[in-house]
C-alpha cells in the first residue's frame, strides 16, 4: 500500500497556528513572525508532498546498495525551492526568515523523510557556529556558498566536524572537554595552520564544500585554545575517509574527515576568542531545538502512517479503527506529537528571544532586515556597513554581554525539546507497529524506516543522556540557585 498523506486529516492541511494553537494569541503580536513560520511551512509542505515522500524510499535502497549513493535530484529540487537559503539575511542573499522558520519547515521535511530532512537542513548546524563566533566575514562567507550556489541550480553544501574517534559526547561539553582524549590539533605555522587528526560521522561530510572544522592549536589546553577553522574539501593534506553505512537516515552521509598536515592560511580561522564556553552552548542551544522539531517529525510520521493503516485494515471482520485498544493508542500518539511539537516551539521562541536567534535575526541585524527593500539590503554599500570590523565587534560585544540566564534559558529548552521530541518520536514508533503488526516490519509501509531513522535523533547533538545533564545544569540548578540565593 502507497502512503499518501492525502488521505486521512492528520494535520496535513491545518496552519501551523492550529497545530499549535498558543502561536494564533503570540501571532497577535508579531504577525510577521507568524506569517513566516506559515509561509515555510506551505513551502515545506509541497515540497513534502511532490519530492520526499516519492522517493524516501527509493533512496534509502539506492544507499544501501551504495553507501556513497547522494540524491542530487532532491538537492536541486530544494535549491530551486529556495529551501537553503531560508535562514540567511537577505544582505547575504537569502530569505532572511529567522531560524524558528526553518525549524517549522523542518518537522514538515522531517515528517516526510529524516534523512533527506537532514541532508537538506545540517548547513543550520554549520550557520549557527559560525555566527556563534561573532566573525561577520565568515557569516557572509559561508553564506554566500548556499546562496550564490542555489541561484546556479545547487548550493556548495557545508558539514560541522566536532566529533572525534575517541571524543564525541566530550567535545559538546566544555566541563568534559577539559578531560577529554582529542586527537586533532591545529599547530601554527607560518602564514596559517597545520591541521591533523580525523573527524568521525560528520553529516554531509564527504559532499560538502567547505567544513567548518572545530580544533585546538593546543589539544592538552582545548578550553582555551579551540576555534573554527574554515576548510575547503580542496585543501591540501584533507580528505574523505570511509563513509558510515549507518542504521539509519541513510540519505544523508556520515563521512570520516581526515587531515594530514592539512595547511590552511591564517584567514581560515574564525576571528574569534576560543569557542568553547558561550558559542558552543549558544549553538547547541539553538540546533538542538531542530532535533526536537525530528522527533515531533517522526512521531508525527509513525503516527500519520499508523492511522492510514488502521482506517484500511480489518482484524477478525472489523475495521482496526473501530477497536478501543486502537483508539486509545492512536490517541496517545496524537497527544505524543503535540507535545513534542509544543516543546520544540518553547525552544524555538527561546532561542529567538534570548539565545542565539536573537543575534542573527533579531536586533539591530534583525530590523534592517525587515524594514529595508530587498534591493538596497543587496547593495554593495550596505554589504560594506555590515560586513565589518565594526559590526564584528558590535556582534561579539552582544555575544560577551548576553546574560548568563539567558544562554541557559535557551540552552535548557533545547536541551529538553531535543530529549522530549526524540524519546516521544521513538514511542510513536513502538505504538505503531504494534498497531500495524507485520506489515509494520515491511520497508514499503515506511514505519521501520521512520523506527531506524528516529534512534539516530536520540543519539546525534549530544546523546539524550548529556542533554539530560544539560538540562540538569541549566535548568534545574539554575532554579534551584535561584531560589535559594546561591550559586549554580
Ligand atoms: C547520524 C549521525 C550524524 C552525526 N553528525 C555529526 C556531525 O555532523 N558533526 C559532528 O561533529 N558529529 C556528528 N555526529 C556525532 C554525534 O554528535 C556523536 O555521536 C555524539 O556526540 C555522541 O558521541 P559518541 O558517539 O562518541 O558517544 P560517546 O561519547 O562515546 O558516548 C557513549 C555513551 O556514553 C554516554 N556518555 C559519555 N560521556 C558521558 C558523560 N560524561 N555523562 C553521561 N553519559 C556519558 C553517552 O551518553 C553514550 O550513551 C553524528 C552522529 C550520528 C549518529
Amino acid at each position: 500500500m502507497k502512503f499518501d498523506p492525502d488521505a486521512f486529516a492528520a494535520g496535513a492541511e491545518q496552519s501551523f497556528a492550529q497545530m499549535y494553537p498558543v502561536l494564533a494569541a503570540l501571532g497577535q503580536h508579531r504577525p510577521r513572525m507568524l506569517a513566516d513560520y506559515e509561509r515555510v511551512l506551505a513551502d515545506a509542505r509541497r515540497f513534502r508532498r511532490e519530492h520526499l515522500e516519492p522517493s524516501a524510499l527509493r533512496v534509502e535502497l539506492e544507499v544501501r546498495r551504495n553507501p556513497e549513493y547522494v540524491a542530487e535530484d532532491i538537492i536541486c529540487a530544494a535549491s530551486t525551492a529556495g529551501f537553503f537559503g531560508t535562514m540567511i539575511p537577505k544582505t547575504f542573499g537569502g530569505a532572511g526568515l529567522s531560524f524558528g522558520a526553518m525549524i517549522v519547515g523542518l518537522e514538515e521535511l522531517g515528517a516526510g523523510c529524516l534523512g533527506l530532512s537532514n541532508l537538506l537542513g545540517v548547513h543550520g548546524l554549520a550557520i549557527a557556529t559560525v555566527s556563534a563566533t561573532g566573525d561577520i566575514e565568515g557569516m557572509e562567507k559561508v553564506c554566500r556558498l548556499l546562496t550564490e550556489g542555489e541561484r546556479r541550480g545547487r548550493p556548495n553544501l557545508l558539514s560541522t566536524a566536532i566529533t572525534e574517534p575517541t571524543a564525541g559526547t566530550d567535545v559538546e561539553d566544555v566541563d568534559l572537554l577539559r578531560k577529554a582524549r582529542l586527537v586533532c590539533e591545529a599547530t601554527p605555522v607560518r602564514g596559517g595552520y597545520k591541521l591533523n587528526g580525523r573527524k568521525v560521522f560528520i553529516s554531509n561530510g564527504s559532499i560538502a564544500h567547505t567544513h567548518v572544522v572545530i580544533m585546538p592549536t593546543d589539544k592538552k589546553n582545548p578550553v582555551e585554545t579551540t576555534f573554527a577553522f574554515l576548510v575547503e574539501s580542496t585543501a591540501p593534506g584533507f580528505r574523505v575517509g570511509r563513509v558510515e553505512r549507518k542504521l539509519g537516515q541513510k540519505a544523508c552521509p556520515a563521512a570520516e574527515l581526515v587531515f594530514e598536515d592539512c595547511f590552511v592560511p591564517e584567514t581560515a580561522r574564525l576571528n574569534s576568542k576560543a569557542l568553547p564556553g558561550r558559542a558552543i552552548e549558544l549553538v547547541l542551544g539553538a540546533t538542538r531545538g531542530g532535533v526536537g522539531a525530528w522527533g515531533a517529525a517522526a512521531a508525527r510520521g509513525a503516527y500519520e502512517r499508523a492511522l492510514l493503516h488502521a482506517r484500511t485494515h480489518k482484524v477478525s471482520g472489523r475495521w482496526l479503527i473501530d477497536e478501543q485498544w486502537v483508539q486509545i493508542k492512536l490517541a496517545n500518539m496524537w497527544k505524543n506529537v503535540a507535545l513534542a511539537r509544543a516543546l520544540y516551539v518553547e525552544a524555538m521562541l527561546s532561542n529567538e528571544l534570548f539565545g542565539l536567534s536573537q543575534l542573527v535575526s533579531g536586533g539591530a541585524m534583525g530590523a534592517l532586515q525587515q524594514r529595508l527593500p530587498r534591493a538596497v539590503l543587496e547593495s554593495q554599500a550596505l554589504r560594506k556597513l555590515v560586513v565589518s570590523r565594526r559590526t564584528r565587534e558590535a556582534l561579539q560585544g552582544q555575544i560577551a554581554a548576553m546574560e548568563e540566564w539567558e544562554v541557559d534559558t535557551a540552552s535548557a529548552w533545547g536541551s529538553a525539546s531535543k530529549v522530549a521530541g526524540t524519546d516521544l518520536g521513538m514511542e510513536n514508533c513502538h505504538l505503531a507497529l504494534e498497531i500495524c503488526g507485520t506489515a509494520g516490519l515491511r520497508h514499503d509501509r515506511g514505519i521501520e524506516k521512520i523506527y531506524r531513522d528516529a534512534k539516530l535523533l536520540q543519539i546525534y547533538e549530544g546523546t539524550n543522556q548529556l542533554n539530560r545533564l544539560e538540562v540538569f545544569h541549566r535548568g534545574v540548578l539554575r532554579a534551584t540557585a535561584r531560589r535559594s540565593g546561591g550559586a549554580a
